[in-house]
C-alpha cells in the first residue's frame, strides 16, 4: 500500500491535511479517490493506516488504525560526514537513510571544498532533509533518520556523547573495525568519515586527544562516499542492525 508523511503537528483528533507536495501525489499523481487507503507514517516512529476525505490542494485523509510502531529499543548509528561536493553528498544521505542511520551530521572541515554561506547552507540543509524523507518513504522506513544543519568538525568532535567513537582514516595502519573491543554490544556507534581531501593530521589528533579512535577500511584509499556506505553497512551489520 502507498505510504505518505504526514506532520504530526498537523493532526486534530483523527483528522489531517497532508502538506502540499504529498496532497499533489494523492491528488495529481496517482489520482486516488475519496475512499481510497493509504498508510501514513510520522516519522516518529508509527505508521497508521488511514483513508482519504477529500482531495484538492491539500488532501484530508482520516486515521482509522496503527499498523505499526517502534518503540525506538534499537541500537543507534550517528555518521558524522564531510560535506561532499554536488550529488555525492545527496547520495550518501539517500544511502544512510536506506541503511539505518539514526543521526547524520554534516560538517565543514579543513580540506571540504567550496564553503558555503548560511543560507546556502539553509537551503542544502532543507534538502538532504527532503532526500532523506523520500528514502524513508522509498524504503518504507518508519522513523527519520535525524539530519542536522551544517556543522564545523570541532563542534562535531567534542558534541558528541557515544561511547563508541570511530573516526575513518586511510593512514591508520593497526586498527580495523574486527579488533575494536565491544563494539558488537555496544547501544550507540558514531562514525566520522572525510570529505574527498580527506582529515588533516591536526585534526586526526584532535580526535584522538578528545576519544575518538582511528580505523582502517583496508590497504586501497576509498572514495569518500563509498567509504561511507561501507563503514555504515559494516557497523549496521556488527551491531544487529542490519
Ligand atoms: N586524504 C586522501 C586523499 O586526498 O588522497 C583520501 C581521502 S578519502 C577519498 C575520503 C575519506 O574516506 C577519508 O577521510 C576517510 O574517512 C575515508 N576513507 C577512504 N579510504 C579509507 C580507508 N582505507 N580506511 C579508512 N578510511 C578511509
Amino acid at each position: 500500500m502507498r505510504r505518505f508523511f504526514f506532520d504530526p503537528l498537523s493532526r486534530k483528533e483523527d483528522t489531517l491535511f497532508l502538506a502540499e507536495e504529498e496532497s499533489r501525489h494523492v491528488a495529481k499523481v496517482l489520482r486516488l479517490p475519496v475512499g481510497s487507503e493509504m498508510e501514513l507514517f510520522d516519522g516518529q516512529g508509527t505508521v497508521y493506516r488511514a483513508i482519504v476525505v477529500a482531495t484538492g490542494r491539500r488532501v484530508e485523509v482520516r486515521i482509522v488504525g496503527v499498523v505499526a510502531r517502534d518503540e525506538g529499543a534499537g541500537k543507534t548509528l550517528w555518521v558524522g560526514q564531510g560535506i561532499l561536493k554536488g550529488e555525492k553528498m545527496d547520495t550518501v544521505v539517500q544511502k544512510c537513510t536506506e541503511l539505518g542511520a539514526s543521526r547524520f551530521s554534516p560538517f565543514e572541515s579543513s580540506r571540504c571544498q567550496g564553503k558555503a554561506d548560511p543560507a546556502q547552507n539553509r537551503k542544502r540543509h532543507e534538502r538532504w532533509q527532503r532526500i532523506g524523507l523520500a528514502a524513508c518513504k522509498q524504503c518504507m522506513r518508519p522513523k527519520l533518520m535525524q539530519i542536522d544543519a551544517p556543522t564545523n568538525l570541532s563542534d562535531l568532535l567534542r558534541g558528541t556523547d557515544v561511547t563508541v567513537r570511530l573516526l575513518f582514516w586511510e593512514e591508520e595502519k593497526d586498527v580495523r573495525l574486527q579488533d575494536i573491543p565491544d563494539l558488537q554490544k555496544a547501544q550507540s556507534v558514531a562514525l566520522l568519515l572525510g570529505p574527498e581531501g580527506g582529515f588533516s593530521p591536526e585534526e586526526v589528533d584532535l580526535a584522538r586527544q578528545v576519544g575518538w579512535l582511528t580505523v582502517s577500511l583496508g590497504g586501497r584509499i576509498l572514495r569518500a562516499e563509498t567509504a561511507t556506505l561501507t563503514a555504515v553497512s559494516i557497523v549496521q551489520f556488527l551491531i544487529g542492525n542490519l
